[in-house]
């Protein structure tokens, strides 16, 4: 989802664009992951990501770290940042991600998928529903799960539009909701999301 939002905001004429990705171009990353190919096969995946979104848009500034931020990191980042586009598999990175975007007060836009099913939720911080919320602790990981490409592109742009609307002020952004795309049935389901009063991330703010 990662590589469809990059692309998107690049491709989009976002200013700049900093992407956070650990380890090497592998197989299986190739049934969705549009900023790879066979090509770039065992090679650092952001090194090569980096390289790809700067052909596609020489005006826009491209950072590519190869390795996901510790929570250091992660708030380092978010001080340099407009908003932060979260894509990782695991929870742990999510909430990592969530709790730098409210911390520094800047909007969070978190992406997921299983299977055929996309979801979306976006944050203003202090003001709506974080992922902590929704998460106070991380559950269980599959380290296995399946990954349909088109769910991923899907989501991820969708991603991208939410942080474009989000930047330039144009339409109503999903502010404080949780989009579902059920890709089985070809279903969206927007529900407005509520703020844990005692969540340990954002109930303070
Ligand atoms: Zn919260």
């Amino acid at each position: 989802m990662g590589g469809p939002a990059a692309l998107m905001l690049t491709m989009g004429g976002i200013g700049r664009v900093i992407i956070a990705h650990g380890g090497d171009m592998i197989s299986p990353d190739l049934n969705r992951q549009v900023l790879g190919s066979e090509r770039v096969l065992g090679r650092p995946r952001a090194e090569d990501f980096g390289d790809y979104l700067r052909s596609m848009n020489q005006f826009v500034e491209v950072e590519a770290i190869g390795h996901e931020p510790n929570a250091t990191e992660a708030a380092e980042l978010a001080e340099r940042c407009d908003i932060i586009l979260s894509c990782p598999p695991t929870f742990e990175e999510r909430l990592r991600l969530n709790r730098a975007a409210v911390e520094a007060g800047i909007p969070f836009i978190d992406a997921a998928q299983w299977g055929m099913t996309g979801t979306l939720i976006v944050v203003k911080p202090g003001e709506t529903a974080c992922l902590e919320c929704l998460y106070p602790e991380p559950p269980p990981f599959e380290e296995f799960f399946p990954v349909v490409g088109a769910i991923s592109a899907a989501t991820g742009s969708l991603a991208a539009l939410e942080a474009i609307k989000i930047l330039s002020g144009t339409g109503d952004p999903l502010w404080g909701k949780m989009l579902t795309y059920d890709g089985y049935r070809g279903k969206v389901t927007t529900v407005q999301l509520q703020r844990r009063a005692l969540c340990a991330c954002c109930s303070s703010r």
